[in-house]
């Protein structure tokens, strides 16, 4: 469905930008993965990637950084011509109560889970606008819809995207370009083992117990949501069938968001 597409994933490294990265490969799409990593690791992700017949690119850009952003959109646009799937998946997480939120780890969460795909974006949709295609997919969470405590800037940062999609989503309402937001619940990846592991610590419980205690707390279904539900999802938010789902902030979430 991809093939001579080329699609840019942030964070895709590791866990559900890896997911996605895997399933839009998959569909014929070249990939441009980003995110930190040693360079074996990367290596081993562009030989994988690479069996499944497309190209790929590796760009180190820190998402922190707009002139590193910058400079990694210049480097797929010299490679591929342009980016036709950009997913906006990078993100870091910090849990602390307000008055004690590192103000550091406050500017680090809104710009790499915010601001970067606000670079992303506006560096991408000329391209798009031209060719009159382009898929948008904004990796923002079910903490997009709800707050939970502790986790200030993560959950601004999610409820930004979110209005973000939207407004992306009215400007290019009358062109073949898309922007959606998925809106993942739990997925086991070593963004959510660390809180797993705080908690174990924190509550003396087995790593399973604390599992069970994170699952419980908010997600009905007591099952992850994976990786590879989620590309099967941005599979089809790029696919013809999707080209009137505009603006949607998608929870996939095991019924979190139903509450
Ligand atoms: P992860 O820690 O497994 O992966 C994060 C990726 O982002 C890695 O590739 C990492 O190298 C990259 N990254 C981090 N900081 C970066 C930076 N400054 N510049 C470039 N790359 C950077 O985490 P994950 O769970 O796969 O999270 C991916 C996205 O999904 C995040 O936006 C996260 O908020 C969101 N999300 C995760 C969950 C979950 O339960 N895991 C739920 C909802 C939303």
């Amino acid at each position: 469905m991809l093939k001579g597409k080329t699609a840019l994933v942030t964070g895709s490294t590791s866990g559900i930008g890896l997911g996605i990265a895997r399933a839009l490969a998959a569909e014929g799409a070249n990939i441009v993965l980003n995110g930190f990593g040693d360079a074996s690791h990367i290596a081993a992700i562009e030989r994988e990637l690479r069996e499944r017949g497309v190209q790929t690119l590796y760009h180190g850009a820190d998402m922190s950084k707009p002139r590193e952003i910058e400079d990694m959109m210049r480097a797929a646009e010299s490679a591929f011509g342009r980016i036709d799937v950009l997913v906006n998946n990078a993100g870091i997480q910090h849990v602390a109560s307000i008055e004690d939120f590192p103000v550091e780890r406050w500017d680090a969460v809104i710009a790499i889970n915010l601001s970067s795909a606000f670079h992303t974006i506006r560096l991408a949709l000329p391209k798009m606008k031209a060719a009159n295609w382009g898929r948008i997919i904004n990796i923002a969470s079910v903490h997009g819809l709800v707050a939970s405590a502790q986790k200030s800037a993560y959950v601004a940062a999610k409820h930004g995207i979110v209005g973000l999609t939207k407004v992306v989503a009215l400007e290019t309402a009358q062109t073949g370009i898309t922007c959606n937001a998925i809106c993942p619940g739990w997925v086991l990846t070593p963004l959510v083992q660390k809180q797993i592991d705080d908690r174990a610590a924190r509550d003396r419980l087995s790593n399973d117990e604390a599992r069970r205690a994170l699952l419980g707390e908010k997600q009905p279904s007591l099952q992850f949501v994976t990786p590879e539900q989620l590309g099967a999802l941005a599979v089809f938010l790029c696919s013809d069938a999707a080209a009137q789902v505009r603006g949607a902030a998608w929870n996939v979430d095991g019924g979190w968001y139903a509450q």
